[in-house]
């Protein structure tokens, strides 16, 4: 009986994660899709709770005790800090694959001296519990190394460090690892296979953070979706080392949908996986060639709301200042304002402005502005030459024309949002530093671009009132 009801729950589990994803698709659905994801979390986690081995139910009631005391204080982190989150929840599931990895290899090989441990000892699934314990491992302090990156932790650095030969040592820690693991696959009651094991639960934790020092600016998004990819493969693994059908389901679709992520951010960024991982890219240098000294134009809220009066089309580029602002609402009155004086209004959205995959397209949608009105990077492009103007808005790593031509830094090749085409171009933020890559931006001392200093919200906010006090005609 209860195996038949834990054959039925993996069903309406995995069935729930599958619909979970496929609403996620849309904003329309995405909060469904949220729902279908935690029910099917929920009846996994009671399948497994009502299963007869379940021997110790206070350890369950202790584990769902501190994933609350953990999960509440992250769901609550700020928008602009959801990468690191993210970053940490594969963490968690990394170590947590990582753990039963260990623990079950310390029990078979324990029971094996009087028995019983053995039949668990197949070549089959030693090498997934080493596979396992590998991805898992690496996946724990490589997302670490990320969110602290990310959240910019004084003693990691964040920008890529590189050294000479550093690829051959990266492989050379991981080829170790996977010898020693081929070794106790083969010979898993060897009496030195226990130091071997924590030999390489020790390597997977030293890869994890090589392989991320190298890694830094315009690659952080696509490093942090592959690693949402390791996470979801260790799970499979831990599926086929517990037996559980539900964990490879549910670890296969996160690993998927992890590199299904990657692949898109790699188009996106114009870049392979094998560059992304080992090209160590993201190094900040000037890309504005030196010589001439081109003038920042500032311009009045006055003059600005202007220009955007008489324009007949305004493509707005939302960044990552938007965000730190939380200028969406701002935005919303300002597309109100516009629109209603027959102004033709449409967004442009690059797939990694701001700080995480469809940054932009949640604040927008916060903000109740139409999803029609959002048009993706490929279709605004080829109209930005007949653009009146762009504003934009705390945006600048996404909108640097260096992207096209500067080999040196790090965002070379990265498809840009085509700012500098329009005719006329406004650009809102507080300072002349740069962006998350480090570089200068030449769109700014363009001769068609004028600049509104100030916190988005704040510029916005006197855009939408010189609208209302009626002071342009
Ligand atoms: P950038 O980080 O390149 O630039 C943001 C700009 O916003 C800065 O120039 C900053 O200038 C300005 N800004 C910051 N705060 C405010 C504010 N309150 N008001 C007005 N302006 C403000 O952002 P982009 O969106 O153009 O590019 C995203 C970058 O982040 C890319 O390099 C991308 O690779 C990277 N990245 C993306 C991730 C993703 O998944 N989307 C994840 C991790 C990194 P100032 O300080 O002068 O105001």
């Amino acid at each position: 009986m209860s195996h038949f009801v834990g054959e039925l729950s993996a069903v309406i589990a995995t069935a729930l994660f599958i619909f979970a994803l496929n609403w996620m698709n849309d904003p329309k659905t995405a909060r469904r899709g949220v729902i279908a994801g935690v029910t099917g979390m929920t009846v996994a986690v009671l399948a497994t709770w009502v299963q007869p081995e379940i021997i110790h139910h206070g350890w369950i009631v202790a584990a769902i005790a501190a994933g609350f005391v953990v999960g509440v204080p992250l769901s609550r982190v700020p928008l602009t800090a959801v990468p690191q989150r993210t970053a940490l929840s594969h963490a968690f599931g990394g170590l947590a694959a990582g753990l039963v990895g260990t623990a079950e290899f310390f029990l078979w090989t324990g029971e094996t001296g009087g028995g019983g441990g053995g039949a668990h000892l197949t070549h089959f699934r030693l090498s997934a519990l080493f596979i396992e314990v590998i991805l898992g491992f690496l996946t724990f302090t490589g997302s670490l190394m990320a969110a602290g990156k990310l959240q910019e932790v004084r003693w990691i650095p964040q920008r890529p460090v590189t050294y000479p030969g550093q690829n051959f040592v990266n492989v050379g820690v991981l080829a170790i690892a996977v010898a020693l693991g081929v070794l106790l696959v083969v010979n898993p009651t060897a009496p030195w296979a226990r130091q071997a094991f924590i030999a390489i639960a020790v390597l997977a934790l030293i890869f994890g953070i090589l392989l991320i020092i190298p890694i830094g600016g315009a690659d952080m998004p696509t490093v942090i979706s592959i690693l949402n990819a390791y996470a979801g493969l260790a799970a499979v693994a831990m599926g086929f080392v517990l037996d559980s059908k539900l964990l490879v389901t549910a670890g296969a679709l996160d690993g998927s949908s992890g590199l299904i992520l990657s692949i898109i951010m790699c188009r996106a960024m114009n870049r392979s996986f094998t560059n992304v991982l080992f090209g160590a890219f993201g190094k900040a240098q000037p890309a504005l060639p030196a010589g001439e000294q081109k003038v920042w134009k500032q311009e009045t809220v006055e003059g600005a709301s202007q220009l955007l009066e008489q324009a007949r089309n305004v493509v707005i580029i939302p960044g990552y200042g938007m965000a730190v602002a939380q200028a969406q609402h701002k935005v919303r009155e300002l597309y109100d304002a516009l629109t209603k004086r027959g102004v033709t209004v449409k967004f442009a959205i690059h797939p990694v402005a701001g700080r995480m995959p469809g940054h932009m397209n949640v604040l927008l949608a916060e903000a109740n502005i139409p999803y029609s009105a959002l048009v993706e990077m490929e279709e605004i492009n080829p109209e930005m030459p007949q653009t009146d103007v762009a504003l934009v808005l705390g945006a600048n790593d996404v909108v640097n024309p260096a992207a096209r031509y500067a080999k040196s830094t790090p965002i070379y090749g990265m498809p840009i949002i085509d700012a500098d085409k329009a005719k006329t171009v406004l650009a809102v933020k507080r300072s002349k530093n740069p962006g998350f890559a480090g570089i200068d931006n030449e769109l700014y001392v363009q001769d068609n671009t004028w600049m509104l200093f100030g916190d988005a919200k704040a510029v916005l906010s006197d855009l939408v009132k010189q609208f209302g006090s009626g002071g342009i005609h």
